[in-house]
């Protein structure tokens, strides 16, 4: 067992992740139905997570069983967003099935980016999930439409 140390929190593991309702509705839920792929950026104050923008990445290619995040649109988002003060939390992704829980290809970035945030949006349930990879395991951490 190795242990991973978050660069991006404050504490290894948050505990919730809120997000603004709109973006629930209007982004993940709306232009998920589309095998989306976002970064999301926001706050991070102790063991909790305020989303503040979800960037819809275009370049990167998606598709049913994978997706291929394109680094230049990445890195260019994250540099944009550091110069108004957010900080980058990780990524989101829509799943076209009933599945909430991470794929075993999702497990395998994420033990990658241990200490990012992904959401995972189920669009026929209409439920949106979190995980993390932290100490040689994947966390689910709440989520919250507020
Ligand atoms: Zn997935």
């Amino acid at each position: 067992m190795f242990s991973s140390h978050s660069v991006i929190f404050d504490v290894d593991v948050p505990r919730l992740i809120k997000i603004p309702r709109n973006l629930c509705e209007r982004h993940l839920f709306v232009k998920g139905a589309f095998e989306s792929v976002w970064m999301i950026f926001g706050k991070s104050i102790r063991d909790e997570i305020y989303v503040e923008e979800l960037i819809l990445l275009k370049k990167s290619l998606v598709s049913r069983y994978f997706f291929r995040i394109d680094p230049i649109e990445w890195m260019e988002n994250i540099l944009d967003r550091q110069k108004k003060g957010l900080s980058y939390i990780g990524m989101a992704h829509s799943h076209l099935s009933r599945t909430i829980k991470p794929s075993p290809l999702d497990i395998r970035f994420m033990m990658e980016c241990p200490g990012e945030v992904w959401l995972i949006v189920s669009i026929p349930l209409r439920k949106i999930t979190a995980w993390t990879w932290s100490r040689g395991d994947i966390i689910n951490i709440k989520v919250k439409c507020i």
